[in-house]
């Protein structure tokens, strides 16, 4: 694993799994006929299906998907010729029963998260299949430090996952099929064809992104700058009317490799504002308001040639809640799980109810590591919102 900007503590697990995390803090261990069920499956295609926990039937035959939900799924594999027991290898997030067939607790998934990642680990699947909630929660949950919402929001896409390298597809539960709702069973059957088409897919060769990312002190860059372009204010709070506000620092991707940033000073405002305003060159911004009303109040710019907001249109290629943030986009497209861990609580409001509050920004910058990190983070968003509205304007797309 790569070192610098994305260390192995952005993109492991982050909670807090620590050694109370056993089988004896869990306990579920205890009474069930089968307890710490072992994967199971000929895993010729290098699947493997995590699900929610061992049923009554699973826990009688000490194997996973045994009784009408497991018949479901194997029906469901079956329509697209893959067998669930010889093509895909199979675990639970919880590996024991729970009582009366009840969902498994978080402090239970996180208990046994540690068992399903070494069954990741040891036989480095090509796509992993989440089934449910509680499958989410397992292996994406460790790492999502944002909210992580339920599964209506994750089912769907398939994912680049760096850290597993590996897809993951998600949908909803066989169970939930069961219930007998026709959209439902339409639905997860989609969802599977879809990941099951990215099987055969090499997967993604990823560059640390941070290399593209160039910090500069002047702006003699302008001279060679393409269009369109991604551009990104970090500034010190959410609305710029207060006369304290101020535009921090602003970064510009060109290219799918190229990116610079740099640190807002007054003797820059006239080109930057000459930039904005220029004809010749398309905009793209996350949030375009966001930096729109920025150039306005804080540079006198009125910014000319918007070309694309990706979080518009997110929100027209899905509009299901809690999936326009570019964390998310950059997540499910990019496979890079929350690159803003380290400053995202600077960037927050002090007062939340307050739109015109302060962050804690200038806090971060006070010291030269917290300014490095601040303006590699700034570059990545430019480079990823100029990332994401490609796979958007071109339709290329890893994941999605
Ligand atoms: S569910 Fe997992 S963590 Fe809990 S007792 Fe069983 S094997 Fe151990």
């Amino acid at each position: 694993m790569r070192q610098g900007f994305f260390n192995r503590q952005l993109i492991e697990d982050t909670k807090p799994f620590e050694a109370r995390l056993s089988c004896a803090s869990c306990g579920l261990y205890r009474g069930v006929l089968s307890p710490r069920m072992e994967p199971y499956g000929g895993f010729k295609l290098g699947i493997l299906n995590i699900g929610e926990g061992p049923g009554e039937t699973e826990d009688s035959r000490n194997k996973q998907w045994q009784g009408r939900v497991g018949s479901q799924l194997k029906s469901m594999y079956g329509r697209n010729r893959i067998d669930l027991f010889e093509d895909c290898l199979n675990i639970n997030s919880v590996n024991c029963r729970p009582p009366e067939n009840r969902k498994p607790e978080d402090h239970e998934i996180s208990c046994c998260h540690s068992r399903v990642k070494k069954v990741i680990e040891e036989n480095r699947p090509k796509l992993i299949m989440l089934f449910g909630d509680a499958a989410v929660r397992s292996i994406i949950g460790n790492r999502w430090k944002k909210q992580l919402k339920t599964i209506s929001r994750w089912r769907g896409y398939v994912i680049p996952d760096r850290y597993y390298n590996c897809w993951i597809g998600i949908t909803f539960h066989p169970s939930f099929v069961l219930r007998g709702e026709e959209e439902v069973a339409t639905i997860v059957n989609e969802d599977m064809k879809r990941a099951l088409s990215y099987l055969n897919k090499p997967f993604p060769k990823f560059e640390d992104e941070t290399k593209f990312v160039r910090i500069v002190d002047n702006l003699d860059f302008l001279k060679n700058l393409r269009s369109p372009f991604a551009f990104d204010f970090e500034t010190t709070g959410l609305k710029p009317h207060h006369p304290d506000h101020e535009i921090i620092c602003m970064s510009i991707c060109d290219g799918p490799d190229r990116v610079f940033v740099f640190r807002m000073r007054s003797e820059f405002v006239r080109e930057i504002r000459e930039l904005l305003e220029s004809e010749r060159y398309h905009k793209i911004a996350q949030n375009m308001k966001f930096e729109d009303t920025w150039s306005m109040v804080k540079l006198g710019a009125k910014v000319r040639n918007w070309l694309w907001d990706p979080m518009l249109a997110s929100h027209v290629l899905d509009n299901r809640e809690d999936t326009t943030g570019l964390k998310f986009q950059v997540y499910v497209n990019f496979g890079l799980n929350d690159y803003d861990s380290e400053i995202e609580h600077y960037l927050e409001s002090i007062d939340p109810k307050n739109g015109n509050s302060f962050n804690r920004i200038r806090e971060l910058i006070s010291t030269k590591s917290g300014l490095h990190k601040l303006l590699i983070y700034c570059g990545l968003d430019s480079f990823f919102e100029f990332r994401l509205s490609e796979v958007q304007r071109i339709g290329f797309s890893f994941g999605r």
